[in-house]
């Protein structure tokens, strides 16, 4: 943590801005310039712990860090620094319209003080997690495709069962976000065990965990062969439609879903 020093602390008053920026999924290349401007300006950075940590300490940047389950906290404090005169940053991973604190913030200007309204508010995107997984093995995204937070945290299971019934008969790939925590052991498991039971085919399945870091891994796999321990809360999830396949090579096969498809 630093401290701005007196002259950082007179341009606070010169009219606070709040930027909410997505950080890519990961290595420093897949920041946007965008988005690299908007914190080499920033007097406070806020966000959940991990995300935070990826920022650069620096004279005149005080770095706000807090646990995951804080969002709309988080939200309300970027918005009262930024009332105050401060250029904050809220910072996610991948985009942050994406399962992450744009709509955080947006939920607590709606619910919060009137002024926070008219404050300069800007929304920067970021790579997301399913699109960095896809690119690394392919296009299995090629065709029409959704995406699905499999958190049950916000919403029932059964809409998450509901939707993904839904998008199968769609014939969408798919994207799952949040597949697997310690305090949601079971949900993938029920979440495989039916896509199996209505997908009955070979489509691909991709594990894709920490996508461009050190600790990146990729799994592609037939759906059918696919466990759920192959999953956890680095890893975003891809699924195949009916039409997506593999070019089979040396290494890792291709993997991509035609962009037409006739009835
Ligand atoms: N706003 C983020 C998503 C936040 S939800 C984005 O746009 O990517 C957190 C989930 O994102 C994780 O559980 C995982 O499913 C996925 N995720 C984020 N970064 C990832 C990465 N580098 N590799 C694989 N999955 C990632």
């Amino acid at each position: 943590m630093t401290f701005p020093p007196a002259r950082e602390k007179l341009q606070r008053r010169a009219g606070g801005t709040l930027v909410i920026a997505g950080l890519g999924p990961g290595h420093v290349n897949l920041i946007t310039p965008e988005v690299s401007t908007a914190l080499a300006a920033a007097t406070d950075v806020i966000g959940y712990i991990p995300y935070v940590a990826r920022i650069a300490p620096r004279p005149g940047l005080t770095l706000h860090a807090s646990d995951n389950r804080v969002e709309i906290d988080r939200a309300q404090h970027a918005l009262q620094l930024a009332s105050e005169g401060c250029q904050v940053v809220v910072v996610s991973s991948g985009d942050p319209g994406v399962f992450a604190m744009a709509s955080a913030v947006f939920e607590a200007v709606e619910a919060g003080a009137p002024e926070w309204r008219n404050l300069d508010i800007r929304v920067l995107p970021g790579i997301t997690a399913m699109l960095a997984a896809a690119a690394r093995c392919g296009a299995p995204l090629g065709h029409d495709f959704c995406a699905i937070n499999l958190s049950d945290n916000l919403k029932p299971w059964s809409l998450i069962e509901k939707r993904l019934r839904l998008a199968v008969e769609a014939d969408f790939a798919m994207g799952f976000y949040n597949p697997r925590s310690n305090a949601r052991p079971e949900g993938f498991g029920r979440a495989l065990t039916l896509l199996k039971q209505i997908c009955r085919d070979q489509r691909p399945i991709i594990f894709a965990r920490a996508v461009s870091t050190e600790a990146e891994v990729i799994k592609i796999l037939p759906l059918q062969d696919a466990q759920p321990d192959m999953a956890d809360m680095r890893t975003v999830v891809l699924l195949g439609s009916s039409t997506t396949r593999l070019i089979e090579r040396a290494g890792p096969p291709l993997v991509y879903t035609p962009r037409s498809v006739s009835l």
